[in-house]
């Protein structure tokens, strides 16, 4: 698929490297997230009122109901709760990358907050659940930057200044 102004040969987005990946859409809820990764920082929504952080972005906190939500940066450590590795593309702009792995990873911040992404710096095989990993960030063009995940190292000193791969 083109997107019917570009030269042939070139990959639709000028340069995306993978042909018709989709790519997320920002939107006003989800706007401090990839603020946040564009700068390779870890950014959620947390209700100031009872602490709860929120993720995926949603209007207001599932617990107390509070409509205004705070964007905070948190670790980007976690541990793998679950995962699967995609064999056959679900959609064609992913064909070359398979086969991948879809981690979901539990935060460090609080039980039950995930959040989904590829793992990168890791042999699919070497994948275990409970394995703590660390946000790493693949930059897609001047908008997108995606959060990815990785072995974490141990180095300990937060998540700032330790994703440059
Ligand atoms: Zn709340």
């Amino acid at each position: 698929m083109m997107t019917g102004d570009e030269p042939a040969g070139v990959p639709p987005g000028g340069g995306r490297g993978d042909m018709d990946r989709p790519l997320p859409v920002i939107d006003e809820m989800s706007s401090p997230y990839w603020e946040g990764a564009r700068e390779h920082r870890l950014v959620l929504l947390r209700c100031p009122d009872c602490r709860v952080f929120v993720h995926p972005p949603r209007p207001s906190c599932p617990r107390c109901r509070s409509e205004r939500l705070d964007p905070e940066e948190v670790t980007g450590r976690g541990q793998v709760y679950s995962w699967s590795v995609m064999r056959s593309p679900g959609n064609p702009g992913f064909e070359g990358r398979l086969p991948y792995a879809v981690l979901v990873v539990e935060l460090a911040e609080q039980p039950g907050l995930f959040t989904i992404g590829n793992v990168v710096d890791c042999p699919l095989e070497d994948i275990e659940i409970g394995m703590s990993v660390e946000v790493t960030w693949e930059r897609i063009d001047d908008t997108i930057t995606l959060p990815q995940w990785r072995p974490a190292q141990t180095v300990g000193s937060g998540s700032a200044g330790a994703s440059r791969a």
